[in-house]
């Protein structure tokens, strides 16, 4: 008698579930690893994703056979799998949620994977061969012929004719099916092109690898406005062949209209991009293009780094310090440092580019890991901003700033020049309090102070969505001396505005974006060269080229002095270097006023000599003092239940199995902002010297989390490599 043996198939699912579901593989389906198939879960069906093959199943289990698989050939390629296993591993993260990032929004609801076929038209004939009475099929014509190169049956029926008419034209061969017209709109003579360096641009880019070295990491050190972008174009446009696939990261707020047309300006439709605002449609069309291995170039934000390509063979990780790279729930993975791995399982460079780059990344320069590639000058005529500290301790201030300041911007507006003001704070004022009983407004479901927001009469608080109208009484002894207290952007815009009444003041900050629109139409004012004074926050800080811009001034420097989170330094350092590269990036000379009431302390010092690395070695030292990263590897468990005590006790009860000779451990104490939303977070830290230990410690540790049942309302995390660790 022939034993059947029957076939199987491992399958994830899209669940927060650190296990996998065994189903038997109908006779009539062959899968492989990657495939999508509709599997039977609990009463319903789930798009799946095979993950093994062949598998042996738990004993005592009736399988049930997997219903459809979606397509013959896998989403995710086997590099794809293994980039994406390796993530699930390294942070500690379900694997099905892992592989199912990796897909379009519509995939991961079982959509079919293919794109509406979308038909262009051209005229072709003479009007003339069309009979008399054929009015409208010759207005059609006459239409077309005065668009030349192609136009899609859509836009042809929104401009009012029919299917109809469209169809008695091809039959007449007068018009015929086109390729799709080049959304660009760039000559190819332009785009062959190579964009010129200048002699330190071209000295930087011979020094890094080329893809034919195979697996290189390079950190191109490039203070601000030295020209980082244009050398990244100049790498593509020698090194990338006609059919590679590359991958540019860059942080969200850089993915700007002007940064997509700088690309394209040189590499025309083979520019596509990935962010937050694509709809399902067009998110659907750029992962067929890069799953199909046509050769893109995708300009893209963190979740860019997992798509599915299959000929990748350049990254570029721009502004590669910021934090955005990080994801800071669920999936906790970093796109940078996912995008070294995925360099190094496709056998090709990955440039890493800053011009304040993370202690991480310049350690691993400083340790001949990734070559260390610089370019310390500006590109064009700029020269580098004067940095100068302004001691505020006993000076007089106005809205938060000083005389000196005021009077360094009003001869900057004279001049016929722009000045941008940093603040830190979003709102009118970081917190309202009575002058009479010393009450502070705080959140209902937060450990914080609501900020007054005065353009809408609000108190709002920016760790959860709770907001109220604002009192003009305070709300406990009814005293009108309740006053807001600190800056904010909108109270900073209504004292310059009342100090230069002639002259426009522009606001820029996540209110003010997302009220007018695009921060391009707000920024009108400022790209028209015309004098104005910029005052926003972190936004202006990050990739923007102002070049009127010569005076920036930091309203207050010291909030990242004293945090008890120790990336807060470097993070100040970060913001304040990259914020002061907006000042002089043209012409005229720049220069930045930094006011402090610490202008002796040593980092501000250094940071004063306007170069970013004796900085960043300074905050290098004071972390191998400290042991801390990246010196030591970091991970944390975080806990939040409906009262501290759940949450600390969760904690102590993790704290034995985590303690190993190996393995330090902080706390478990209360998080920095204990309570959020009514949730009360506290957290273990834990550091080992030995990364590969960790890993495989953390992932024991989990799984016997797992088995355990924990109370309901009670949820543990893990964040590994944790960017927030306050
Ligand atoms: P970064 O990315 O380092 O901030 P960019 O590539 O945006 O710098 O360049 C800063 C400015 O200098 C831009 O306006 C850019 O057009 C200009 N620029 C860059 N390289 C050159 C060059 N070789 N010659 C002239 N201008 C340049
Ligand atoms: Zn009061
Ligand atoms: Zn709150």
């Amino acid at each position: 008698m022939e034993l059947h043996v029957p076939r199987t198939a491992r399958i994830a699912l899209n669940r927060p579930l650190r296990r996998l579901f065994d189903y038997l593989v109908p006779d009539h389906l062959s899968l492989q690893r990657g495939q999508r198939v509709v599997v039977p879960f609990g009463r319903q069906s789930a798009t799946g994703l095979v993950a093994e093959t062949d598998v042996t199943p738990p004993e005592g289990i009736t399988l049930k056979p997997v219903i459809s698989a979606c397509e013959q050939w896998p989403a995710l390629p086997a590099e794809t799998f293994r980039l994406l296993s390796w993530a699930s591993d390294y942070y500690q993260h379900p694997l099905g949620e892992c592989l199912f990032t990796a897909l379009p929004p519509a995939l991961r609801r079982g959509r079919p994977a293919a794109e509406k076929h979308v038909v262009y038209w051209q005229a072709c004939g003479d009007p003339a061969l069309l009979p008399g009475n054929a009015t409208k099929q010759r207005e059609l014509l006459a239409w077309l012929q005065r668009h030349p190169g192609s136009v899609s049956a859509k836009q042809i029926i929104q401009a009012g004719f029919t299917q109809a008419q469209i169809k008695s034209l091809h039959g007449k061969e007068l018009i015929r099916e086109a390729p799709q017209p080049d959304p660009t709109g760039i000559p190819e003579e332009v785009r062959n092109r190579i964009p010129e360096l200048s002699p330190a641009q071209l000295d930087a880019a011979g020094q890094l690898p080329t893809p034919e070295n195979g697996f290189s990491a390079s950190l191109l050190f490039g203070i601000t406005g030295s020209g980082k972008t244009e050398l990244y174009l100049y790498y593509l446009k020698r090194y990338l062949g006609n059919n590679d696939q590359a991958l540019v990261l860059v942080p969200e707020i850089n993915l700007t209209p002007q940064t997509v047309a700088r690309f394209q300006h040189y590499f025309g439709s083979r520019i596509v991009v990935w962010h937050s605002a694509l709809n399902d449609a067009e998110r659907l069309s750029t992962w067929l293009k890069i799953r199909n291995g046509e050769p893109v170039i995708l300009i893209g934000t963190r979740s860019a780094v997992l798509l599915p390509f299959t000929g990748l063979k350049t990254i570029v990780v721009d502004e590669e310090h910021d934090s955005s790279y990080k994801q800071g729930e669920g999936f906790r993975y970093s796109g940078r440092d996912t995008a070294v791995y995925r360099a190094h399982l496709n056998n090709c460079p990955v440039i890493l580019g800053s011009a304040t780059p993370s202690m991480e990344s310049y350690h691993n320069a400083l340790t001949g890991k990734y070559a260390l590639v610089k370019l310390q000058e500006r590109a064009g005529r700029a020269r580098p901003p004067h940095i100068k500290l302004l001691d505020i301790r006993s000076r007089p201030l106005e809205g938060g700033l000083s005389r000196p300041a005021l009077q360094a911007i009003e001869k900057r507006i004279q001049a016929g020049e722009q000045a941008l003001v940093f603040v830190n704070r979003r709102g009118f004022a970081p917190v309202m309090m009575c002058f009479d009983c010393g009450h502070m407004v705080e959140c209902p479901r937060c450990d914080t102070r609501l900020t007054y927001h005065r353009r809408d009469r609000a108190m709002r608080c920016h760790h959860c969505d709770f907001q109220t109208a604002a009192t003009e009484h305070c709300p406990k002894c009814n005293s009108d001396a309740f006053k807001p207290v600190g800056q904010g952007t909108e109270r900073t815009e209504d004292i310059l505005s009342a100090q230069f009444p002639d002259t426009p003041v522009v606001r820029v900050d996540r209110d003010s974006t997302q009220r007018k629109g695009s921060i391009q139409s707000i920024l009108e004012t400022v790209n028209s060269g015309r004098p104005c004074i910029l005052v926003g926050t972190q936004m202006l800080a990050k990739g923007h080229d102002f070049p009127n811009v010569t005076l920036v001034v930091v309203v207050n420097a010291d909030g990242g002095l004293f945090s008890v989170d120790f990336r807060a330094p470097e993070q100040l350092i970060q913001t304040l270097l990259q914020v002061s590269g907006r000042a002089g990036r043209g012409e005229k000379a720049g220069e930045v006023l930094i006011q402090t009431c610490h202008s002796d302390h040593p980092l501000l010092r250094s940071l004063a000599e306007g170069h970013y690395l004796p900085v960043a070695d300074q905050i290098l030292a004071e972390r191998e003092t400290g042991q801390l990263p990246p010196y030591r590897a970091m991970a944390i468990f975080r806990a939040e239940a409906e009262t501290m005590e759940k949450s600390l006790q969760l904690l102590d009860a993790i704290k034995p199995q985590v303690i190993t000779s190996k393995v330090e451990t902080w706390g478990p104490l209360p998080a920095l902002i204990a309570r959020r939303a009514d949730r009360h977070r506290a957290q273990l830290v834990l550091l080992c010297s030995n990364r590969k230990y960790l890993n495989r410690h953390l992932a024991r540790v989990c799984e016997t989390l797992d088995q355990g049942k924990q109370p309901a309302g009670l949820k543990w995390m893990i964040d590994v490599d944790p960017q927030e660790t306050g």
